[in-house]
């Protein structure tokens, strides 16, 4: 496998000849609205990342920075706009939401064909995070057929969609959580070809707990703040065939997978 960071820098650099010619050539160009409704500092970091991709790529963008108490009525309502805008080709409604909005009805309010974020039900994209893991375990030809996928946690935005996705590509696919025992947990490691670990504690794996395969793949998701730094999920080094670094590993994937969804919609909807 690759590095993550020359991947993704790769990947970036075939996008932009595709955008240039696309702005130069197309009479419409893409156009991403972020929408935030929140001061939250990782919403904040994760935004200024994924300006950085857009202002790189040369891809129209613009953050609707809003009230953290503007009204439900009012969210939808700039949310129906975005969805009819033919201007726009996505949007993404950055996550978390303040109490007095149901994160429910925004994601089925968002137009499926707009959806970067695969929040809808309906929608036909594969949401950041797993998008960017499966993309980069495709194009480093990882064969998934009938290997053990462990994935440890179940949110919507990275364990479920994950399994999902995996089990797609004939996997055999077992998700952890909370309610796994240790013991289970270990058995259920020990035997993984392939491991994804969303938790969001910091070193929850470690190495003198396990013995995992020696050509297994971790792919760790966590990003935890610990005295002024960033640190994942898994210890380093866990003596494994490929593991993900914390940073610059599966957050660079997640940038880059809002963009190839992007493309996508352009591609597919010619919004
Ligand atoms: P989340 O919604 O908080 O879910 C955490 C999951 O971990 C839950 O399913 C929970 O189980 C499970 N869990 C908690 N304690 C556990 C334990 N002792 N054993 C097994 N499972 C346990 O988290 P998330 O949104 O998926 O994010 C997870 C981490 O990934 C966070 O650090 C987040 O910051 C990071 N993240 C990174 C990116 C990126 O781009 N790099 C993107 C998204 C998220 P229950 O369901 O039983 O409670």
């Amino acid at each position: 496998m690759v590095e993550i960071s020359d991947y993704v820098h790769n990947k970036k650099e075939e996008v932009k000849g595709f955008i240039s010619s696309l702005n130069k050539n197309s009479k419409k160009n893409l156009k991403i609205v972020i929408v935030q409704v929140n001061d939250d500092e990782a919403s904040n970091s994760y935004i200024k990342g994924k300006i950085k991709d857009l202002c790189e790529l040369g891809i129209s963008h613009q953050l609707l920075k809003l009230k953290k108490d503007i009204s439900e009525n009012a969210l939808f309502e700039i949310i129906d706009q975005l969805n009819k805008d033919e201007s726009v080709t996505g949007f993404i409604v950055q996550l978390p939401l303040p109490p007095q909005i149901d994160e429910n009805k925004v994601k089925r309010m968002i137009d499926p064909k707009k959806d970067l974020d695969g929040f809808n039900p309906l929608s036909p994209f594969l949401s950041a995070t797993p998008k960017g893991i499966l993309t980069f375990l495709k194009d480093n030809r990882y064969v998934m057929v009938g290997k053990n996928a462990v994935i440890i946690g179940r949110s919507d935005i990275v364990g479920k969609p994950m399994a999902k996705a995996l089990l797609n590509e004939n996997m055999n696919v077992t998700i952890l959580h909370s309610y796994t025992t240790k013991e289970d947990r270990k058995f259920y490691l020990e035997h993984a070809d392939l491991i994804i670990v969303a938790v969001g504690k910091p070193y929850f794996i470690k190495k003198d707990e396990y013995k995992f395969k020696k050509d297994a793949v971790i792919i760790d998701v966590g990003i935890n703040r610990v005295n002024g730094h960033l640190i994942g999920d898994c210890e380093p080094d866990l003596g494994v065939y490929f593991q993900s670094p914390v940073p610059r590993g599966v957050g660079l994937l997640t940038r880059l997978a809002l963009i190839l969804n992007l493309l996508e919609a352009y591609k597919n909807y010619g919004f």
